[in-house]
């Protein structure tokens, strides 16, 4: 795999870990031996070292409910870029435990709307630059993504897509067939199927990364700097005076803070109505699965809104695997038999080599679905409250760029000129922001 094998972000990551360029004065090749000593000798040195507080202080700046990506990026920008560390971060769970644990690690700017594409693109820049920020390898691999196209209407959403891109400093261009199979040929590109390929948008900078290292490293670096995280802490209600948030109800007792954050994907509903305020959202549950590991067969991600599948070869050799959600609502995160039945059907058309392999894994998260398929953001009705939510299946490429503008958020009180279409308010002003068609299958 191209990109993977450069290990683009690879850095030796402690004092007296192997320096990569002695290694290639010695005319030695730096990468494997850099490897092997880091292995032998910094060891678990450099893991996130994370120490729970086992007891809550009384008062907190700011309370942030939910430790996946989304709550730990934003605390951990509150402490680095504003200097806000009298910060707790709770979770009913585990850290990272919810969507960012079960997602597909797709990331990509190729949306459709210029409010979108300008979002993503600043979530893609901070992602190549993670790695060095926390200082953990998050194993950030550029693939290249192709959103395929079977029909003319998809052919022209993919040239708006394309232009929109485009003017926005976004790279992805329109393909045809022929250069999809040069691309990508492990695709079938038969004529003889349901559903020919007719051509492609195409997105070089489309990637993947290592989801859990993504919140460890959040974690780690919000820790660092005074941040308590405490798992297994429900919160159960929102203390108000008037309207006025005030602090927190947990299954551990109450808690009082400066600012509230809610960022808890697909729990955003239930946890809203407890601060006293509703939101246009349905909350779905979400499938994927993997194969067993193979040798690399696949270097892209691919994507087919028309057969509802996804699919790219994670740095273990899995197949990663998934398509649209759940045909109704649930707060569920069990997994179907017919979920992997009606993919395994449409991903066969598209690459009839899987039918040699078997799935490993299968699981689910829950995704919090908007109606105009983009996320809350920023302040709420509720004063000193603040949301990140509906998220739905596109949250984890979202993640720096969340932690970073909801910091800025929380931070100044006042709604960043980034987040400023993604307000609740849009919902009451009519003035929703369509990125149906960008969504990476049809739901
Ligand atoms: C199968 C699947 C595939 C996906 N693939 C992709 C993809 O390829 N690319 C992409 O960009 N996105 C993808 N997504 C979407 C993405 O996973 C989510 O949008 C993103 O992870 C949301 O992050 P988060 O931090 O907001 O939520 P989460 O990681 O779910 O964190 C929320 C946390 O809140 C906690 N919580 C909930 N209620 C409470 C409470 N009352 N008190 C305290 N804590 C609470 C939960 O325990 C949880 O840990 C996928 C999702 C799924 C399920």
């Amino acid at each position: 795999m191209r990109k993977q094998a450069e290990w683009g972000n690879f850095r030796p990551p402690s004092p007296g870990a192997p320096e990569v360029p002695d290694a290639a004065r010695r005319g030695v090749d730096p990468l494997p031996l850099a490897l092997l000593k880091y292995g032998l000798n910094a060891g678990y040195r450099d893991a996130p070292q994370l120490r729970w507080q086992p007891e809550f202080k009384k008062n907190y700046d700011v309370i942030v409910i939910g430790a996946g990506g989304h709550g730990l990026a934003t605390a951990y920008y509150l402490a680095s870029r504003h200097g806000i560390t009298n910060i707790a971060v709770l979770d009913k769970a585990w850290l990272g435990g919810g969507n960012t644990a079960r997602n597909t690690t797709i990331i990509r700017a190729n949306y459709l709307t210029p409010e979108g594409v300008a979002f993503y693109k600043e979530s893609v820049e901070l992602f190549r630059g993670l790695s060095e920020e926390l200082d953990i390898n998050i194993m950030y691999s550029e693939r290249g993504h192709f959103t395929l196209a079977h029909t003319d209407a998809a052919m022209r959403t993919a040239r708006w897509r394309a232009e929109v891109n485009k003017h926005l400093g976004v790279d992805s261009e329109v393909i045809d067939a022929d250069e999809v199979g040069r691309l990508c040929p492990t695709l079938n590109m038969s004529e003889d199927v349901r559903y020919p390929i007719l051509g492609a948008l195409y997105h070089p900078p489309g990637a993947l990364a290592r989801h859990d290292a993504v919140a460890w490293g959040y974690a780690k670096g919000a820790m660092a700097r005074g941040v308590e995280v405490h798992p297994g802490t429900e919160v159960t209600g929102i203390l108000k005076q008037g309207n006025r948030a005030v602090g927190v109800e947990t299954d551990r007792g109450t808690i009082y803070g400066g600012k509230i954050v809610q960022a808890v994907a697909g729990s955003s509903s239930r946890v809203s109505a407890r601060a006293g305020f509703r939101l246009p959202i349905k909350t779905i549950p979400l499938q994927a699965c993997v194969s067993e590991p193979v040798k690399p067969i696949l270097d892209q991600i691919v994507v087919s809104g028309s057969l509802h599948v996804y699919i790219s070869q994670s740095a273990r050799g899995e197949m990663v695997m998934g398509g649209t959600t759940d045909p109704y609502g649930l707060y569920s995160s069990r997994s179907t038999f017919e979920f992997k039945e009606g993919l395994m059907a449409h991903m066969l058309e598209l690459f009839p080599f899987m039918s040699e392999l078997r799935v490993l894994r299968q699981w689910a998260g829950i995704a919090d679905m908007t109606p105009d398929f983009s996320p809350v953001m920023g302040l709420t009705p509720v004063e000193n409250y603040y949301i990140d939510a509906g998220w739905g299946t596109w949250g984890f490429k979202a993640t720096p760029v969340c932690g970073f503008r909801m910091a800025e958020c929380v931070a100044t009180g006042r709604q960043p000129d980034l987040l400023r279409p993604f307000a609740l308010d849009r919902f009451h002003n009519f003035d929703l922001v369509g990125e149906k068609g960008a969504a990476s299958v049809g739901h």
